[in-house]
């Protein structure tokens, strides 16, 4: 498999593009305004279709490209549902935004839940639900690789903010914790902005939750 890390949007968001090559199928996590070009570029070179796109949160800067990838594609998308009123009237956001980003409304095909596995691109994927930074951030683990997908939750020697609606530091700090920290130390984590780290890393180095 093939992973591709795409940062897009204007507040350059990573979306990560995972290819099986072997298969003709692709997944993409999160959308990031006008990710779509560089995305179809990638599928077509990996002659790949894209069968599923997940969100790993509602949040605007991971979704304002879902419309576009979806109607080019036809994409199975997935979400989880404590996230709802985001991909459904994602213009709520512009209110703590403070400005107009023209949101389009994502329709989510499937609804995620806590320990879920995800059968795609001949591998498996397990689901985490790991609120705080807002209420429907789920990551997805790739079991073969030791990879986790996490949106904002945590960062590279950082966190996801927890001001925003939704936000709360205490339970980021469970979240964290239990659901990430509890992973293999060798695990790569790929945030939804910045650079890759690990479970091992960030237990040790992480200035905000600590292991
Ligand atoms: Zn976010």
């Amino acid at each position: 498999m093939n992973l591709h890390v795409v940062p897009a949007g204007p507040i350059q968001t990573n979306a990560y593009l995972l290819c099986e090559p072997a298969r003709g199928e692709a997944v993409l996590i999160d959308a990031p305004g006008g990710v779509w070009p560089e995305i179809e570029a990638i599928l077509a070179s990996e002659k790949c279709r894209l069968v599923e796109l997940w969100l790993t949160h509602g949040h605007w800067d991971h979704m304002q490209g879902a419309a576009q990838v979806v109607r080019a594609t036809g994409a199975k998308t997935r979400g989880h549902a404590a996230d709802r009123p985001m991909f459904e009237t994602p213009e709520m956001m512009e209110r703590f935004m403070g400005e107009h980003l023209g949101l389009k409304p994502v329709k989510i095909d499937g609804w995620l839940s806590q320990g879920e596995r995800l059968a795609v691109l001949g591998t498996e994927f397990e689901v985490r639900h790991v609120p705080g930074h807002c209420p429907g951030n789920v990551l997805f683990y790739l079991l073969a690789a030791k990879s986790a997908f996490v949106g904002d939750a945590l960062f590279r020697r950082g966190i996801g903010r927890t001001d925003l609606p939704g936000g709360d530091f205490e339970e980021l700090e469970r979240s964290i914790r239990t659901q990430i920290y509890s992973l293999p130390g060798t695990t790569i984590v790929y945030p939804g902005h910045g650079q890759s780290t690990t479970v091992a890393e960030e237990i040790g180095e992480n200035p905000y939750v600590s292991g």
